[in-house]
């Protein structure tokens, strides 16, 4: 079946799909599932409807000891590291070639266990991730090292080599789509990975494993440990035989993972953490419509448990009242609904206790004297789910906490500029910095923006664009080094610098 036909699954359909479903909780090391070596486990639940999923492998640092022994073999081996990079390139399109083949159960896998709507795991998660696995490999084979200008009697090698075993910890919100960004790059420049899911959403994660072994990735060189980020997390970051630890996450973990790498080895530690993103819309904007469906996409979608969430919104003042308007009216199409109902465009929040930190941010706004304009409640709590209505607030105050702290939940906060100099302070006036958006016809003043705006992406006249070209990452507390693109890869290679005296 096309993806096309694919999509046109009724939501009974889907439900049953997701009562027939199997489900594998196990680790994946060398090559074999496997339980965590202490037979442990913990109880993987839907927030769809609060029904067990699983259980899952509660790995630990007896396991992360296993994984990172077997990747260091497999690449110690040279059965993926030592091939030719046209050839590792081959194996990494299959597989993507197999997410693809295995969208429906990949995407019902995603939505059930993480809650976001079918459509989007099947329409935007699934086809990405494989589209990252794809591009990492076929960029590949066309990437050269270099010579340096010596003099005549020298030859000065400049060559990238991979790091050896890089340890990948991700998120819950994108849980696929986030692996795949690592996946890539590392796997492509011949790294052995030991990959960490999140708890809240390691079900993707366990069942690529065996697709990879499909694709003709050999044992050891992906392994997959699920469990608490505590205990094999950290497991993993205080691993002195990690080469490279990447991260997806927050920033609250990111700064944990740097004390951990100082006190092992040093490893390397790439981090993609949070956000507070400023979308910022002048009076002159090209489309003031246009520009209310995208702020309200970019705290709605994926119900705002986006690093990139438009959380933020800069309007002129002499726009505001109307603009707002326009943002309430294109919010209230994005109404919660269950997330197997291929027409739901939002679903349920992850686990309960990212509903309670949702809840309580909007309390603390209602406190700090913001003006709650919409939404603001929990809904559809019979069904045993976490939903929560799209929210806005007007008569935000950059200083109030829910302008400056990440809600990770469908929260929008307005606040009101009188000038260009006064949004580019507010708009930097955060901890974060990893994306922006402005609006605007004015072609020089897009430019002034788009330099003074300290972050690691900046959108005109748009909000959330890109693709795998560009590469993804933040300034300040929102990380460093970048996913997506070729820069992706300074992640995972060591430079080696060899001079070869020709007398
Ligand atoms: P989190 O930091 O709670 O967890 C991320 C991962 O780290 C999980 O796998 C978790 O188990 C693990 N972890 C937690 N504590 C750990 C510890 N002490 N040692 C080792 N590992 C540990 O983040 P989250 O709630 O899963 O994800 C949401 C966050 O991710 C948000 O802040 C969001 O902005 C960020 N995010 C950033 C990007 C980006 O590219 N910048 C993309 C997506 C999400």
């Amino acid at each position: 079946m096309g993806a096309k036909q694919k999509a046109k699954k009724t939501f009974k359909e889907w439900q049953a799909a997701a009562d027939a479903l199997e489900i594998n909780g196990q680790a994946f090391i060398d090559g074999q599932y496997q339980p965590a070596k202490s037979g442990k486990t913990f109880y993987c639940l839907s927030p769809v409807d609060g029904r067990l999923l699983g259980k899952v492998a509660a790995c630990d640092e007896a396991d992360a000891n296993l994984a990172v022994a077997s990747a260091r073999a497999a690449f110690n081996s040279g059965v993926w590291s030592r091939q030719a990079p046209a050839s590792r390139k081959q194996v990494i399109m299959r597989f993507a070639y197999l997410l693809n083949a295995n969208a429906e159960e990949l995407a019902l896998l995603e939505t059930l266990d993480m809650g976001k709507p079918i459509s989007d795991s099947l329409r935007v998660d699934i086809p990405a991730a494989a589209r990252a696995l794809r591009w990492s490999g076929e960029a590949v084979d066309k990437i050269y090292d270099e010579l340096a200008p010596v003099p005549h009697d020298q030859i000065g090698m400049i060559t990238r080599e991979p790091v050896g075993v890089v340890a990948a910890i991700v998120p819950w919100n994108f849980p696929l789509l986030m692996a795949c960004w690592k996946l890539g790059p590392a796997l492509a420049a011949g790294n052995s990975v030991v990959l960490k899911p999140s708890e809240k959403s390691p079900l993707t994660a366990i069942r690529i494993a065996q697709l990879a072994v499909e694709a003709g990735i050999p044992p050891g060189v992906l392994n997959v440990v699920p469990g608490y980020g505590h205990e094999i997390g950290s497991a993993l970051a205080l691993h002195m035989d990690v080469d490279t630890l990447v991260f997806t996450g927050s920033t609250r973990t990111a700064k944990q993972l740097m004390i951990y790498a100082g006190q092992s080895n040093m490893k390397r530690v790439w981090l993609e953490a949070g956000g507070k993103s400023p979308n910022i819309v002048f009076a002159d904007a090209p489309d003031l419509k246009k520009a209310a469906k995208a702020a309200a996409s970019a705290i709605a979608f994926n119900q705002g448990e986006v690093c990139t969430a438009g959380s933020r919104l800069l309007v002129e003042s002499s726009i505001k009242d109307q603009f707002v308007e326009l943002v309430i009216e294109a919010l209230k199409k994005w109404k919660p609904g269950h997330p197997l109902d291929p027409a739901t465009r939002v679903g349920a929040i992850v686990d309960q206790t990212q509903l309670k930190q949702v809840l309580e941010y909007i309390e603390a706004g209602k406190q700090a004297g913001a003006a709650l304009r919409l939404g603001g409640n929990r809904i559809e709590s019979e069904n045993g789910g976490y939903y929560i209505e799209p929210t806005l607030f007007d008569g935000v105050s950059n200083a109030m906490k829910i302008a400056q702290e990440e809600i990770f939940g469908p929260v929008l906060s307005v606040i009101a500029f009188s000038d260009m100099e006064e949004a580019i302070a507010i708009a930097n006036d955060s901890t974060y910095g990893l994306a922006a958006a402005v609006w605007t016809s004015d072609l020089s003043r897009a430019h002034k923006m788009a330099k003074a705006l300290r972050t690691g992406m900046v959108w005109i006249n748009q909000y959330d664009g890109g693709d795998m070209t560009a590469p993804f990452g933040g300034y300040k507390q929102s990380g460093n080094g970048r996913d997506k693109s070729l820069h992706a890869f300074e992640k995972y290679t060591e430079v080696k610098a060899t001079w070869i005296a020709l007398d």
